[in-house]
């Protein structure tokens, strides 16, 4: 099946090329921030502790205000603004570890205020992967909501399992494992996003996002798992900033490059199932880490389900809400006629039918207008066709005004052609409408190149036979506008009888 791509489509070649550029940059940039780091402590090795604590609280803070300043520069600005958010937590849980260790008596660096600050961190990544662009607010506020409760819950269960750990001495979910299933959480789906990226901006995004959380999960897996419980201030510091500064550099390449501007774009498919999936993220997250957490601390989460839940069904009822409002509007917009506003031939067809059907079993009359502007092509020629628009919409305007009893229906049958559905009419009383449609039209004094000077219509009128149907009513009427032409234009023929002009249709229809 061919894929919809909404912009031109760079060659994979490219695309890779483009990948390599954004890896060298970050990595140049990591580069010459590690040599300074690694020589400082090697210089200084009174003060290693303090300046590598310094280094890894400002590789984060670099990389947060380059991703506020690319909020500036991008369309996908929200998620820039998320990503300089979380940065700036993790840079904050580094400096509180900092104090911790440092200054504070009997202080580690793992308190429970660093790890906190940590584990939100994921909180605005985790928001702006699983909100999607384009939801409306009361959406994404809940979308906040489920986020932070997660990040609660993440707490939680990091201290839970934590503190289990350090009991038995042993355990799966031990603190760097939880830390882990959080950033595999938000790899595994900033790739995703990144795929089904259906604008350049969010595209672009999610690609930094997603090598930036490859870099993290990479050196966060090996500080964790096999550096294991070594104080800050040695070499291998240098590893964190890392994920950090290849971010920085990508983030700088779009403050100082070129914008993103052509690259291959999801399909529109694949975008849409991302989006239609995106809502649930946050609830199932939640909902998982309430599952790990139900023996142990069995109050935190049944808050998490409870969440999961009113959250998920407030989206629920919000997305059911929209849809109603969407195909309201949709609804509308297949019924009516962009330019002059009347029914459309589509609604038209319809309601003479469904009208031509209860006339008949109700035994009632039901009539028909077909209304053609005289002379409109050599009025298009002479004005050009705004000017014919322009005209087209104050005629309509004109013949609503002629049928506006409930249950009439005016509409644009096409081009310069107008119907007026009558139900409950006979063919007198519809004489008496056409009648006013005429003077109406010429009331307008519209000035016209054709013959009469100002602009006029001719008018073929029918009434519902007892044994016919819309189809031939429909016939009828037009065979009579046809005579109403043939026989000189501003005029009204009523189907089967001799033409009339305006002042041979005595009663007044809008009397009745
Ligand atoms: P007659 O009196 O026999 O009806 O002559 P006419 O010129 O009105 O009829 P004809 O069918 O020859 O031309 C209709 C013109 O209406 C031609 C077309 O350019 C114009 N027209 C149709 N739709 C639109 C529209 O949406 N906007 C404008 N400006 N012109 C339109
Ligand atoms: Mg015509
Ligand atoms: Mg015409």
């Amino acid at each position: 099946m061919p894929r919809s791509v909404p912009h031109s489509v760079a060659s994979p070649r490219k695309a890779r090329r483009r990948l390599f550029a954004d890896a060298r940059i970050g990595l140049a940039t990591a580069a010459a921030y590690v040599v300074a780091h690694l020589s400082l402590i090697l210089l200084l090795p009174a003060h290693a502790k303090t300046i590598s604590y310094l280094f890894l609280i400002a590789a984060p803070l670099l990389a947060s205000a380059a991703s506020f300043a690319c909020a500036l520069r991008s369309r996908a600005a929200l998620n820039w603004i998320g990503l300089g958010a979380g940065l700036l937590l993790w840079a904050c849980g580094m400096a509180s570890g900092f104090y911790m260790d440092v200054f504070a008596p009997n202080g580690s660096d793992t308190s429970g205020l660093s790890i906190l600050l940590y584990v939100l961190y994921g909180v605005p990544l985790a928001f702006v992967l699983a909100s999607p662009k384009g939801d409306v607010w009361s959406a994404r506020l809940i979308d906040a909501g489920l986020a932070l409760a997660l990040g609660g819950l993440f707490f939680t269960a990091t201290f839970t399992f934590a503190t289990m750990t350090a009991a038995k001495g042993e355990g799966l979910f031990d603190l760097s494992l939880m830390l882990d299933a959080q950033n595999l959480f938000l790899l595994v789906f900033s790739l995703t996003r990144w795929r089904a990226s259906d604008t350049p901006s969010q595209k672009d995004y999610f690609r930094v996002a997603a090598m930036f959380a490859a870099a993290y999960v990479l050196m966060a897996t090996y500080i964790n798992h096999v550096e294991g419980e070594s104080d800050y201030g040695a070499p291998v510091d240098a590893l964190i900033d890392l994920p950090f500064l290849f971010l920085l550099g990508l983030a700088l390449r779009r403050l100082y490059g070129p914008l993103p501007s052509r690259m291959a774009l999801a399909g529109a498919r694949l975008a849409m199932i991302v989006r239609a999936v995106s809502p649930i993220i946050l609830p199932l997250a939640l909902f998982a880490v309430s599952c790990l957490l139900i023996f142990f601390k069995p109050w935190f989460a049944v808050t998490g389900f409870l969440a999961a839940l009113i959250g998920y069904s407030l989206r629920t009822v919000l997305a059911q809400f929209r849809v109603s409002a969407d195909n309201a509007k949709l609804e509308r917009l297949t019924r009516i006629d962009p330019l002059t506003e009347l029914a459309n031939r589509r609604h038209f067809d319809d309601v003479l039918a469904r009208e031509a059907r209860r006339a008949v079993r109700a035994d009632a009359p039901l009539s028909l207008l077909m209304i053609d502007i005289d002379h409109f092509k050599s009025l298009n020629d002479a004005y050009g066709h705004v000017e014919g628009d322009r005209y087209l919409r104050q005629v309509a305007r004109a013949l609503s005004a002629c049928a506006s009893r409930g249950g009439d229906l005016v509409a644009r049958y096409g081009g310069e052609e107008f119907a007026i559905v009558l139900p409950d009419v006979a063919a007198e009383d519809a004489l008496c409408v056409a009648r006013n449609a005429l003077s109406a039209v010429v009331g307008l004094a519209l000035p016209s190149p054709a013959p009469r000077g100002v602009v006029t219509v001719s008018i073929g009128a029918a009434t519902l036979a007892p044994d016919a149907d819309h189809a031939a009513l429909l016939a009828a009427a037009d065979a009579a506008l046809y005579r109403a032409k043939a026989s000189g234009r501003n005029q009204v023929v009523l189907d089967g009888a001799s033409a009339l002009t305006p002042d041979q249709a005595m009663r007044s229809y809008l009397s009745k």
